[in-house]
């Protein structure tokens, strides 16, 4: 078993960019540019809670930090660095390797070295908590609380391919081999919408990152903004790989499923062309699916106007099961 130091030496060490001190210190330095703030989040990752631990290491490795890039985007934020901490039952190098390779490809395609961090043994299961830290002028931060009655609502993407690959691991949905092929790296390699937040910076009001559902994600905006909103469930932009399910499924995934990593985000109609610019500058496809309105509460719409019933809730860590 190689030393706690061995092992950052060989996995977690990687040249800092210029002006940053990196792994190695006691703390880690950088500078901020004049007129920014730090932007920063964590995540944390419990085997078998947010991943299935037979994952492979390295679509593990690029999820820990994928998740945490994603809330750099949902703030308009640039990516700086990022710390990794890590509880290992055990140190197994081939693991390390795959898991190192897949965190360090992601941090070098969005500019987020990894800066320092902690490792120990875990007496349990394997544990990942990820920071990162980001800069953001604070007069175009995505802030939660920014939204406003009239706004249009967008989503980056698509939505619900991740919520059926859970399913189909799971054994929630019947096995379906070719399904989950064309659905399963949406749930293992999600792709942090940082550069289309960023291009959202003064045009975008709030917006908040898809990890636990459309509607409860949007809520969380809601409450925030004391404000609610009117979805057309006939804009919401599905994978392809969902056509031929049920319509409960559909809809489950659309307004449920969490593990997106989509934006959903709010805009003033007089920012449409700006808001299609920014998608379209930054590869994004973006789609308009409803309004924020004065009135508290969502209402899904179909085609015809009709409201939905029997929403579907989001994901709650401490909800039941
Ligand atoms: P300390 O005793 O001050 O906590 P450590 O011995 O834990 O320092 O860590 C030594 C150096 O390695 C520090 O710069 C720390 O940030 C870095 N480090 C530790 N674990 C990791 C990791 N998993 N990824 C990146 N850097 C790490
Ligand atoms: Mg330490």
């Amino acid at each position: 078993m190689p030393s706690e130091f061995d092992l950052i030496a060989q996995y977690f060490t990687r040249p800092a960019p210029d002006g940053v001190l990196g792994v190695g210190d006691d703390c880690a330095l950088f500078p901020v540019p004049a007129g920014m703030q730090v932007a920063t989040s964590k995540d944390l990752l419990v085997s078998g809670r947010h991943f299935y631990p037979d994952v492979a290491p390295r679509a593990l490795g690029h999820k820990a930090l994928a998740v945490n890039l994603s809330d750099l985007g949902a703030m308009g934020a640039r990516p700086i660095g990022c710390l990794l901490g890590l509880a290992l039952p055990t140190a197994e190098p081939a693991w390390l390797a795959g898991f190192a390779e897949g965190f360090h490809a992601l941090a070098a395609r969005h500019g987020c070295a990894l800066i320092g961090g902690d490792t120990t043994r875990s007496p349990h299961d394997l544990v990942i908590s990820v920071t990162v830290f980001g800069a953001v002028d604070p007069a175009r931060a995505l802030r939660r609380d920014a939204a406003k009655p009239g706004d249009d609502i967008w989503v980056s993407g698509r939505l619900g391919a991740a919520d059926v690959a859970y399913r189909l691991l799971d054994g929630q949905l019947p096995a379906d081999p070719a399904r989950l092929a064309a659905t399963r790296g949406a749930l293992e390699w999600p792709e942090p919408r940082v550069a289309l937040g960023q291009a959202l910076g003064g045009i975008a009001h709030a917006a908040i990152d898809l990890s636990d559902g459309l509607l409860q994600d949007l809520g969380h905006i809601l409450t925030a903004s004391k404000a609610g909103a009117r979805i057309d469930y006939a804009a919401l932009p599905l994978a392809d790989a969902l056509a031929g399910l049920p319509e409960p499924v559909l809809r489950r995934a659309a307004l449920g499923g969490g593990d997106v990593y989509e934006l959903c985000f709010t805009a003033p109609p007089e920012a449409r062309d700006a808001v299609l610019a920014a998608g379209a500058h930054t590869g994004a496809p973006v789609a308009r699916v409803g309004a924020i309105t004065a009135e508290a509460g969502i209402q899904v719409r179909d085609a015809q106007g009709r409201p939905l019933a029997d929403l579907p809730g989001g994901f709650d860590h401490f909800g039941p099961a």
